[in-house]
């Protein structure tokens, strides 16, 4: 590798997650890791493009981990610092801002990453959100009265759906807090607050967006399921939905000006919006590269943009190859991510279904977190989920049908409860 090649920081990525490793080979930028906390890098195995480990612990030393960033820069310059996790966005905006590298403002990563703010953000720029109000203290703390139920709690700081939880009525509200409170204990005892917001009942979609220079580029608009509560699991991803035009068109605009609302000007985003009166309602957007690099898997297959690659050239001030043509983006294909339900709880014993999509042609990365001899616990903990189905086909009809298989197909097997044998 040549010497010239940009370097970037990546904090907090799991190498058993590939895309953005591949990306970064692609585009010829070399990788300095952080690695997850936790998480051992095995040295004789570095994923691709990765030319240095550098441990450092953002979650519970974040003045620490900055020192020794602007050591490790001063030493040898590195070009750019990015992340997919969502946690550690506020601190890759606040370690660009230190070292003068490109990035987003930390006022927009914070309120990209604190629902409180966002959902603020987002209702005084005149767009389209349920009803909320923030709660910052330990109990119902604000008045609740002009909400309509159902309604749903979330920490403020969550992530992959942790602790969000749909309360039918008034009655049930203070008991659902106290749950999300103690679901989410140490990310609240970390990062404090609650939203609790109006239920949005439409379908829901994924939208996934590239910014650079203020101007944002839509990619894809997937469909996510109708998740109907009280907890929210992620179920399909299967992307471009089939949408009317008009609805189309009113998605690209509402998720544009979030952009501008937030203040997210470079860079990959995430957003996630339901419907409600057949009109689109934002839930968030995150600052990053969706499900650790799955929004990649979906852009690619899609409109063929190397989504992953792109939001690396941002990271480190090169202009992104998807913004060289005015041109809108056309979709090629379909894309799709099956999130394999936990199903039960217990002790798995067996996971039937999986080994054999490994040899099937439409499925290009079977990404699986549980095993046999994990403990599932049951709702409302959140263990994990069991495994990512990654796929691509001619058309969304196509990738429904997959799905239709995968979920008679796949299924987990638990061991029998004490006392129940
Ligand atoms: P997280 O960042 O933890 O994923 P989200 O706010 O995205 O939290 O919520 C996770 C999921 O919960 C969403 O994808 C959606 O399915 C559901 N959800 C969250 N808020 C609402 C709401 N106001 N109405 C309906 N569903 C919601």
């Amino acid at each position: 590798m040549s010497t010239t090649e940009p370097t970037v920081v990546l904090i907090q990525q799991r190498v058993t997650l590939p895309w953005i490793f591949e990306s970064a080979r692609r585009a010829g930028i070399r990788i300095i890791l952080v690695p997850r906390g936790g998480e051992r890098i095995p040295g004789g195995q570095l994923p691709p493009a990765v030319v240095e480990v550098l441990p450092l612990d953002v979650e519970s030393d974040r003045p620490g981990a900055l020192a020794a960033l602007r050591r490790r820069h001063r030493r040898t310059p590195f070009d750019g610092i990015t992340t997919l996790y969502d946690p550690a966005v506020p601190f890759v905006a606040e370690a660009a801002e230190l070292l003068g590298l490109p990035g987003i403002p930390l006022r927009a990563a914070l309120a990209a990453q604190d629902k409180r703010v966002m959902r603020e953000r987002l209702r005084d720029a005149g767009l389209n959100v349920p009803r909320f109000v923030r709660l910052d203290g330990p109990g119902i703390d604000a008045d609740v009265s002009h909400l309509t139920f159902p309604v749903v709690v979330k920490p403020a700081h969550g992530f992959s759906s942790l602790g969000v939880t749909k309360a039918d009525t008034p009655e049930e509200l203070e008991s659902v807090v106290a749950e999300v409170q103690q679901v989410c204990g140490d990310l609240l005892r970390r990062s404090p607050g609650l939203v609790v917001e109006e239920y949005l009942d439409g379908p829901e979609f994924a939208v996934e967006s590239l910014a650079h220079r203020g101007e944002v580029k839509v990619l894809t608009i997937g469909y996510k399921g109708q998740p109907q509560g009280p907890y929210f699991e992620e179920t399909v991803y299967r992307a471009p939905a089939s949408l009317p035009v008009p609805l189309e068109e009113a998605i690209r605009r509402e998720v544009t000006a979030a952009h501008a609302a937030l203040g997210i000007t470079d860079g990959p985003t995430h957003t996630e919006l339901r419907l409600r009166a057949g009109a689109p309602c934002l839930l968030e957007l995150g600052a990053r590269v969706g499900g650790s690099g799955v929004s990649h898997h979906i852009a690619w297959h899609v409109t063929g943009i190397d989504l992953a690659a792109d939001a690396l050239r941002i990271a480190v001030g090169l202009p992104p190859h998807s913004f060289a043509s005015d041109e809108d983006v056309v979709g090629t294909g379909a894309a799709a991510n099956y999130i394999v339900p936990c199903g039960g709880h217990g002790r798995i014993t067996a996971i039937h279904g999986l080994d054999a999509l490994r040899e099937d042609s439409r499925v290009d990365h079977v990404v699986q977190m549980l095993h046999p001899g994990d403990v599932v616990r049951p709702y409302p903990d959140f263990t994990g989920y069991p495994a990512f189905v990654l796929s691509h086909h001619a058309s969304t009809a196509e990738a429904e049908e997959f799905h239709r298989h995968l979920a008679s197909s796949v299924r987990i097997e638990y061991a029998p409860e004490e006392g129940t044998r």
